[in-house]
């Protein structure tokens, strides 16, 4: 595996005909593994309950935020309206509240899904094995959990008080969940935490032991950017569109066969430019408020869109530079016995 000193030199460096280079061999490996396709999915916020404390983010349990949980019925219209648009592939979120959004409201929310959706993946709390079942035969195929920073003693400042305090907990939930057969993890960072080169190493070293004992399992890795919450006084890293250029080229180097997702919380050109070297899932006219596809407004957002670009307009940036947009690339086929 790549070694924590040669991450940071990467990117330190700044040579642009190394980096060209290298970008170019990225793009040829994702190519080579993935074809020219790009997979479309939209997030729909389900409740921002969280029980958490994390001194960055905006749900926190300490901060006056006006709470929102959607009913059924609200959680339906909201379905109705993404799948409209033409996404087939959803992620559903909530705050971390097991209180507030129990595993029965999440069966509730993806049996809700699967009449929608041919592709169902949660950004929820960690759980437990037999709950990632009980979701996984209930529809559920992917899971997206970040460890957020793999330094400990920073994770311990950043996260105050509540469940996610517990590092190993959060740690061993990619392997929980590919105990429970889903078919797809999400792993990642919130760059900007804490040293980027190190969190980095932690990052591959994490994906490299999944892959090895968990080989059947498909993996993808985001790379999100700390947003600054107005007030937040944390000293924190600067991140720049280079460094998150960087992350993408080093990945898609060292692991040939795992998809990199890019959401709307970066912009427009920013997004296209990446497309070209590993990018291979992209959040598209995503609304990132608890009720917000009905609503048609961002209120208490958990972060601000900055590529608010529609679905048909990303998909002729595709087609354009191209890619072919892919809506359905997978089915979930029923085999109970008539
Ligand atoms: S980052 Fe997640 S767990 Fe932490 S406060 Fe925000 S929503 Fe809650």
């Amino acid at each position: 595996m790549i070694t924590k000193k040669e991450i940071s030199d990467f990117l330190a460096d700044r040579d642009p005909a190394l980096l060209e280079k290298l970008a170019a061999r990225a793009g040829r490996i994702t190519a080579a593994q993935f074809g020219k396709v790009i997979s479309l999915y939209a997030p729909i916020y389900l409740s921002n309950y969280c029980e958490n404390n994390c001194v960055y983010c905006g749900f926190r349990s300490s901060c006056g935020l006006k709470r929102k949980k959607l009913t059924p019925k609200q959680i339906e219209s909201e379905m109705k309206i993404v799948a409209g648009s033409g996404i087939r592939n959803i992620l559903l979120l909530t705050g971390e509240s097991r209180k507030m959004s129990p595993v029965s409201y999440l069966m509730d929310a993806v049996k809700i899904a699967g009449k929608y959706f041919s592709s169902i993946s949660l950004e929820v709390y960690p759980l437990d094995t037999d709950e990632y079942l009980e979701l996984y035969k209930a529809g559920v195929d992917g899971v997206t959990v970040y460890q957020e920073t793999y330094d400990r003693n920073r994770y311990d400042e950043l996260h105050l008080s509540g469940k996610k305090k517990d590092y190993d907990y959060r740690y061993k939930t990619p392997e929980r969940v590919a105990l429970s057969g889903i078919r797809m993890i999400s792993m990642g960072i919130l760059t900007g935490l804490s040293k980027l080169g190190d969190d980095l190493y932690d990052l591959f070293d994490h994906l490299n032991f999944m892959e090895r004992n968990y080989p059947g399992v498909e993996y993808s890795v985001s790379f999100p950017r700390l947003i600054i919450e107005p007030g937040d006084e944390t000293d924190y890293h600067k991140i720049t569109d280079m460094d998150l250029v960087k992350c993408i080229i080093l990945t898609r180097l060292n692991f040939p066969r795992v998809g990199i997702n890019l959401s709307t919380r970066e912009d427009a050109s920013l997004r296209d430019h990446a497309l070209h070297f590993g990018i291979t899932r992209i959040s598209a006219a995503s609304n990132t408020s608890v009720g917000g596809y009905v609503e048609g407004v961002q209120e208490d957002p958990q972060f601000r869109v900055k590529d608010l670009r529609s679905l048909k307009e990303i998909e002729k940036v595709l087609r354009a530079k191209g890619f072919d947009p892919v809506y359905t690339d997978w089915r979930r086929i029923d085999n109970t016995p008539i």
